[in-house]
């Protein structure tokens, strides 16, 4: 993967270009639907799939601001075009009205902080995702802040024209350190983007430590994986500390070691670490030290799970808490048949190594599994085991 540090964006933003203030209608090109395509848009779905697009009226560019009007006319809402990908547009707004423009950002950005304080999500620490792409109406930006220290990853052609902007309006409002971009996901193939890493705005301190209930973690902003750390496992590392008084504990996908520095905390007579990723287990060792906890009750094995299990059975090692965090095996229902094969795998042989009583704590982050058919495949998984099991908790990603 490319790393350096690309100096120019991708879409290089035209001042007074398509993003006047007044949001009329004519300074933007349209996209009308074909006929009766708009009834995803009315319930404010905001992609717009190349199929669906009936003509273009004008010539816009990747990045560049478009309305999508239905095939009779009708405005349905104000989008980023994109030729490159089958997602053609993605809407900005719902809403005549507002032109896409830095005050629309800035807008966008300030909401988006503002729900978060609302939240109070700061109580938990000093890490928290800022903004969440389509859910906080900013299709393809995520920001994520780790301290003082903030990382944008962009994943769609108008947030990459925007880019900059975005840079400014988080430096003003927020004031970090640091904003380093990590745009190095897979999905910016299918977006027609180059990866692009490197420092935005600042400087990039030697290793950022972030702070959560007490905790410490080191978070590798310019290599670790997605933006650095799991923040959507906030809440259920939290659980995992609380169950893991006296237990002995299995880790498996553990990354920075995230579950095992709580569950060390928490207690737990041992922990057994398993990750395929070098760095990740060097990672999850420093964690750990960086916490004071005792080492000595931290086992780590660099193995591919799946074999790393079987071994662990033929061993007869059981464990009193095993957590199975796998990386997304389903991107899309496509590959939902595949991706069940996998989590029933692992989840059999995890209730096999459980003892009675024990523990199982099982994730699925697969956009193409769905909360049924993943409860379905556990079900199978501890009926295939042979062992009774009943669901304690149904979890989910943090706020
Ligand atoms: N539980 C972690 C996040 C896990 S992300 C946390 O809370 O921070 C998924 C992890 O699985 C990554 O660290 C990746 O290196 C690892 N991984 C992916 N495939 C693997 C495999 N087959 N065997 C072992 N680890 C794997």
């Amino acid at each position: 993967m490319s790393r350096q540090n690309h100096k120019s964006p991708p879409f290089p933003h035209k001042p007074g270009g398509a993003g006047g203030r007044s949001g009329k209608s004519a300074e933007y090109a349209t996209i009308f639907l074909k006929a009766d395509r708009e009834k995803s848009l009315l319930r404010r779905h905001p992609w717009i799939f190349s199929g669906a697009i009936g003509s273009v009226e004008g010539a816009p560019a990747g990045g560049d601001t478009v309305d999508v009007r239905s095939a009779r006319g009708a405005f349905l809402g104000r989008a980023a075009y994109n030729a490159q990908s089958q997602i053609a547009a993605r809407v900005w707004s719902w809403q005549e009205e507002h032109a896409i423009d830095a005050d629309f950002f800035r807008g966008r950005i300030s909401r988006s902080l503002a729900v978060r304080r609302s939240l109070n999500i700061a109580r938990s620490g000093n890490a928290m995702r800022l903004v969440h792409g389509e859910s906080d109406g900013l299709p393809g930006l995520v920001v994520d802040r780790y301290g003082d220290v903030l990382v944008m990853q962009i994943g769609a052609a108008g947030a990459a024209r925007w880019r900059d902007t975005c840079a400014d309006i988080l430096h003003e409002l927020c004031g970090p350190a640091c904003i380093y971009e990590r745009s190095d996901s897979d999905s910016r193939a299918l977006e027609g983007l180059p990866e692009q890493n490197g420092v935005l705005r600042g400087s990039l301190p030697d290793s950022p430590v972030i702070e959560e209930r007490g905790l410490r973690f080191a978070v590798d902003v310019a290599r670790g994986q997605k933006t650095g750390f799991y923040l959507d496992q906030r809440d259920n590392r939290s659980l995992i500390g609380a169950l893991a008084q006296g237990r002995e504990v299995l880790n498996c996908f553990c990354y920075s070691g995230g579950f095992s520095v709580y569950a060390l905390r928490g207690g737990a007579a041992s922990v057994l670490s398993i990750d395929s990723s070098e760095e990740a287990l060097l990672l999850a060792r420093r964690n750990v030290v960086l916490n004071g906890l005792d080492a000595g009750r931290a086992e780590w094995q660099c193995a591919d799970v799946f074999a790393a299990l079987r071994k662990l059975r033929d061993q007869n090692r059981s464990f009193d808490l095993v957590i199975l965090d796998p990386p997304k095996f389903a991107p899309t229902a496509a590959f939902a048949e595949k991706a069940a094969r996998g989590y029933k795998d692992i989840a059999l042989l995890g209730f096999k190594l459980l003892r009675p009583g024990g523990t199982l704590s099982t994730f699925s982050c697969s956009g193409g599994i769905s909360d049924d058919l993943f409860q379905k495949i556990i079900a199978g998984a501890a009926l295939d085991a042979g062992v009774e099991a009943q669901i304690t908790h149904k979890l989910h990603a943090s706020a």
